[in-house]
């Protein structure tokens, strides 16, 4: 680490910011100059936040002078992927539909993370309205992967996993729809995690498929993923399929993998794979098996059908989702409509960008009657066949091991003009969406192109405690999550 305190992860930055050797205006300033160094080449944030940064930061370290007030995460500095509404500051969906959208309400998320104190950094650039694999759909400008800048650092959340990546913050939030917290965590060689449907509260996070849509941290380690968890994790009255179960303390379990039973799914590991990430996610399953796990093949026998059947909903949900922004109500609106359908079709037509008209254009078409059955309806029933293929396989395991993303990062412009080579970066994450279970991706190496590979850790619903054992087991035994890009 380069002893900058831009490089701390949260909790080295609490132990120091409780014994006030550092405070929190400092420990901003140098997230700031650390953002001022490499942002010009990363393009992690479409907003700053540098004056209401500043204030809480302040207000931080009044908590630390008074010893009121304070939990693990006063004072820390975070990105906010760019789909959460905050207070006040722009939240665009990096879409030209939302580019002078300022919310007049905080997302749960975004409350709870300013009631414990942190400091908002920024708005992190994304694939707009989180569709797609690479950020490159971004209506402002893509991001760069901070271990090769010519490369995708991922998406959907490709800003907040780069952001994370650089320390250009400490941590992020995401959303993960169908991969895009962990296959951007895996391009950047970071960690992040997709809860259990319904663990964390969507009230405030832009729809893009309300079924599998969920928001998760990325962070720089294992503890900081526990602890990110633990501040936005509960029920919430204003989002109906949030659950209300008790939330446990995700710090408390410790990194005891003695007879924890790792399935290994024989459909994620297929002939022609990736060399490097085969050799690396199967290194990483031997390395938990001498912590004293045990490896059992499992079968999910209806994987195959996963980018299919996530195709068809996500696409119905998205159509539906985003039927709202017809140019009157708020976002973009068409100038001199000639009558009301016009005011519909331009504004729509000038604001969404082509990955989004097309997701509109399929999920339109699934759902319409005469098509409804034949698409909409079969692929529901498959996603609870997928679903069950998970309840079967957790009936002998206690997680699931697989990897993240077929492949490393790939260079930027490599997959826009092939939309289905890009949907399938999703192939390995997709099917926890459709059956809504926790999943964590951690680095687990390197190609022989020094990019990073993600290891993907699934768990049964609402048991992130055990993922994130799992996944604390295999990062105390391996040097990748403490390996930096080398940028700035
Ligand atoms: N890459 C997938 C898509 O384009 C998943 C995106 C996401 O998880 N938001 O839909």
């Amino acid at each position: 680490m380069s002893g900058e305190l831009w490089g701390l992860t949260i909790h080295e930055a609490h132990a120091r910011l409780t014994t006030r050797e550092i405070g929190a205006r400092e420990l901003l300033e140098s997230v700031e100059a650390r953002i001022a160094a490499v942002e010009g080449e990363v393009h992690a944030y479409l907003t700053l936040c540098r004056e209401t940064a500043r204030a809480q930061a302040d207000e931080a370290d009044r908590r630390f002078r008074s010893g009121e007030g304070i939990t693990p995460l006063t004072g820390v500095p975070i990105a906010l992927k760019d789909n959460l509404c905050t207070n006040g500051v722009k939240t665009t969906c990096a879409s030209k539909i939302l580019e002078h959208f300022v919310p007049p309400y905080d997302a749960t998320v975004v409350a709870r993370l300013r009631s414990a104190g942190a400091v908002f950094v920024g708005k992190a650039n994304m694939d707009e309205f989180a569709m797609g694999s690479s950020t490159e759909n971004s209506a402002f400008g893509g991001t760069s992967n901070p271990w090769d800048r010519a490369r995708i650092p991922g998406g959907s959340s490709g800003g907040s996993a780069a952001a994370v990546a650089a320390d250009e913050c400490l941590a992020a939030l995401g959303s993960d729809t169908g991969g895009s917290i962990r296959q951007p965590a895996a391009c950047c060689g970071v960690v992040g995690l997709k809860p259990t449907y319904g663990r964390v509260s969507r009230y405030g996070l832009i729809a893009f498929a309300s079924s599998l849509d969920q928001i998760g941290p990325l962070t720089k380690d294992v503890t900081d993923s526990a602890l990110m968890l633990n501040a936005i994790a509960g029920h919430d009255p204003n989002d109906s399929t949030s659950a209300d179960v008790p939330r446990p303390d995700f710090t408390a379990d410790g990194a005891d993998v003695r007879g924890l039973r790792v399935g290994v799914p024989k459909e994620y590991f297929i002939p022609g794979m990736d060399r490097s990430v085969e050799a690396a996610v199967k290194a990483a399953i031997a390395a938990l098996e001498r912590e004293g796990a045990i490896p059992v093949e499992v079968s999910l026998p209806h994987t195959e059908y996963a980018v299919a059947v996530y195709y068809l909903l996500a696409t119905a949900e998205a159509s539906s989702n985003l039927a709202r922004y017809d140019g009157v109500r708020y976002g973009h609106r068409a100038k001199a409509p000639r009558d009301l359908f016009d005011l519909y079709a331009r504004s729509r037509a000038e604001g969404f960008g082509p990955e989004v008209k097309r997701r509109i254009m399929l999920g339109t078409y699934a759902l319409s009657s005469g098509y409804y059955d034949a698409y909409y309806a079969k692929a529901q029933r498959v996603r609870t066949l997928i679903k069950q293929d998970f309840d079967r396989a957790f009936e002998r395991v206690d997680v699931i091991a697989t990897p993240t993303a077929p492949t490393p990062a790939f260079r930027a412009g490599e997959k826009t003009q092939d939309p289905l080579q890009m949907y399938l970066s999703d192939i390995f994450t997709i099917s926890v969406n459709l059956a809504g279970v926790p999943a964590l991706s951690l680095p687990c190496g390197f190609s022989p192109e020094g990019l990073p590979i993600g290891l993907q850790v699934i768990g049964k619903p609402f048991d992130e405690a055990t993922v994130l054992r799992a996944g604390l087991a295999y990062e105390r035994v391996t040097a990748w999550t403490a390996t930096k890009p080398h940028i700035g």
